[in-house]
């Protein structure tokens, strides 16, 4: 069985050129030639999250219409890079633009970084004049209402490509969600309000599709699952982590051990077999489950499985979708919850966890798999990883159905060693300082109205999340160190009425 991450699927990014037929063959080809120069510089950056392919220089409106419906069509293009290298008389990308279907990046550059001062002439001047011809482009897309991001600069300057490379992560991120299956193993925990949503809504704005499973599917896989595969995954438990030692082969609770690795391997394969890359469980409809899953979500999520627990597929969804843009980034993501706080002295600080199911992929050393009693779920005692998350700094996202939309909330935060050791808390935790402060932090988040269950993530930056708000037309709210609560009071009650407005009757 292949994890999502390793069996995730090649990506294109395609760059355009526009022109036009006024300057003769003879210009269009030194285009043509510079235009993929450019595209060379960035394709040789592997932080940009896919191949870039070039495409013949576009000089009227229906090649320019064509084309968007081909990125349209195409699963592998997740986004397009524009530049009008000359002047693109910007009507002929009025139809184009109207259909596309692709997250678009305006790339306002040019291919000389200086002024040639003692040999400019006409000639020069009517290559390069990007300068005013990506004026005209941006004129349309604004007209259009077209959502872009806009990047200006030279393709040799490092801010270029860091700014590309977060947007092609967002772009990826946003292809991985509109594919996105999630199988969901019972409802929702009772009475709880910020795990519900309209999944059909999530749907149209997303893309992914959320399904309903009797936990009792899952048992009948978990069941049938062969010993001697049970076995070798066990004896993998003992060479990757600290075993304590009551879970060792000759310990009194081995069988525990055992029953954990046949649910991994059984939740392994009913997310393979269904084509599934994330879910949730919900420890009040727990079947004929022997323990509340622990070890195996963990593991699934270091493997880029989305999860959330009691049922929260919202949280599920966007932890699968950011691990997806964070691939190949150092750091981790992982499911969070914030838990109880330190208060003082010395910094507030938040501790944060969750009953077992935090991703190992943020450990900052290797674990220790340990049993302990859990009395919530009324199963038998579920094997867990234990660890403490690595410093550094990190983002803490939430997604929340306000009824009338989604909204994406973000915490810049500092994950932070924990003041003291922790030996009576049995399960993996992280422990952050917010930005601006505790307390800023905490009331903008309540203000906000944003959820308990989140993703924590040291692989991706505001910039690349933001990047995905946009391209998914949904409400981000930021709480950094800029924030004040009062200016995020306002912006909130902008925003309510932008996003009333910007519905269509
Ligand atoms: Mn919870």
């Amino acid at each position: 069985m292949t994890a999502p991450n390793e069996t995730y699927p090649a990506q294109e990014i395609w760059f355009l050129t526009g022109s036009q037929d006024l300057y003769g063959d003879a210009t269009l080809s030194q285009v043509a030639d510079q235009s993929r120069r450019i595209a060379d510089i960035l394709d040789s950056h592997s932080e940009i999250r896919a191949r870039i392919v070039w495409k013949p220089v576009l000089t009227d409106s229906e090649s320019i219409r064509r084309l968007c419906q081909e990125a349209n069509a195409s699963a592998d293009c997740t986004g397009l890079i524009v530049w009008m290298h000359t002047f693109s008389p910007a009507k002929m990308w009025i139809a184009g633009l109207s259909v596309l279907d692709r997250p678009l990046l305006h790339l306002h550059t040019q291919f000389n970084l200086s002024l040639p001062w003692s040999s400019i002439d006409m000639d020069f001047m009517n290559l390069n004049q990007a300068a005013h011809g990506d004026r005209e482009f941006a004129h349309v897309g604004a007209r259009l209402g077209v959502s872009r991001k806009i990047v200006a600069g030279h393709a040799t300057d490092p801010r270029v490509i860091e700014r590309i490379a977060a947007w092609s992560r967002a772009a990826a991120g946003r292809q991985a969600s509109r594919t996105l299956r999630l199988a969901r193993f019972g409802d929702n925990m009772r009475d709880v309000a910020v795990t519900e949503g309209d999944k059909v809504e999530a749907e149209r704005v997303f893309g992914f599709s959320v399904n309903s499973y009797a936990v009792n599917d899952l048992v009948a896989v978990v069941d049938s699952v062969p010993d001697k595969e049970v076995a070798e995954l066990a004896a993998d438990y003992g060479e990757l982590y600290d075993l304590v030692p009551i879970l060792r082969p000759d310990g009194p609770r081995h069988d525990s051990l055992l029953y954990a690795a046949r649910l991994e391997l059984g939740l392994r394969t009913f997310l393979t077999e269904g084509g599934f890359t994330a879910f949730t469980t919900n420890f009040e409809d727990l079947g004929g489950l022997r323990q509340l899953p622990g070890i195996a979500v963990q593991r699934l999520m270091a493997d880029g499985y989305g999860f959330g627990a009691e049922g929260d597929w919202k949280t599920s969804a966007l932890l699968r979708t950011i691990k997806v843009m964070g691939l190949g980034q150092p750091g981790g993501t992982t499911f969070m919850e914030d838990y109880t706080y330190h208060l003082g002295p010395g910094t507030p600080r938040i501790l944060g966890a969750h009953m077992l199911e935090v991703c190992p992929s943020v450990a900052a050393a290797r674990p220790h798999c340990e049993i302990h009693p859990l009395s919530i779920g009324g199963r038998e005692d579920p094997v867990r990883l234990i660890f403490d998350a690595a410093p550094g700094p990190a983002l803490v996202v939430g997604l929340c159905d306000l009824g009338d939309r989604f909204r994406l909330t973000a915490n810049a935060v500092d994950v932070v060693a924990p003041s003291e050791p922790l030996p009576h808390l049995p399960v993996a935790r992280a422990v952050w300082k917010p930005r601006p402060s505790l307390a800023e932090s905490a009331e903008s988040w309540l203000l906000a109205g944003a959820p308990h269950h989140t993703v924590l993530s040291s692989a991706v930056d505001i910039e690349a999340l933001n990047d995905y708000a946009a391209m998914t037309d949904v409400e981000l709210l930021t709480i950094d160190e800029n924030t004040t609560v009062n200016q995020l009071a306002k912006e909130i009650r902008w925003n309510s009425a932008y996003y009333r407005l910007a519905q269509a009757l």
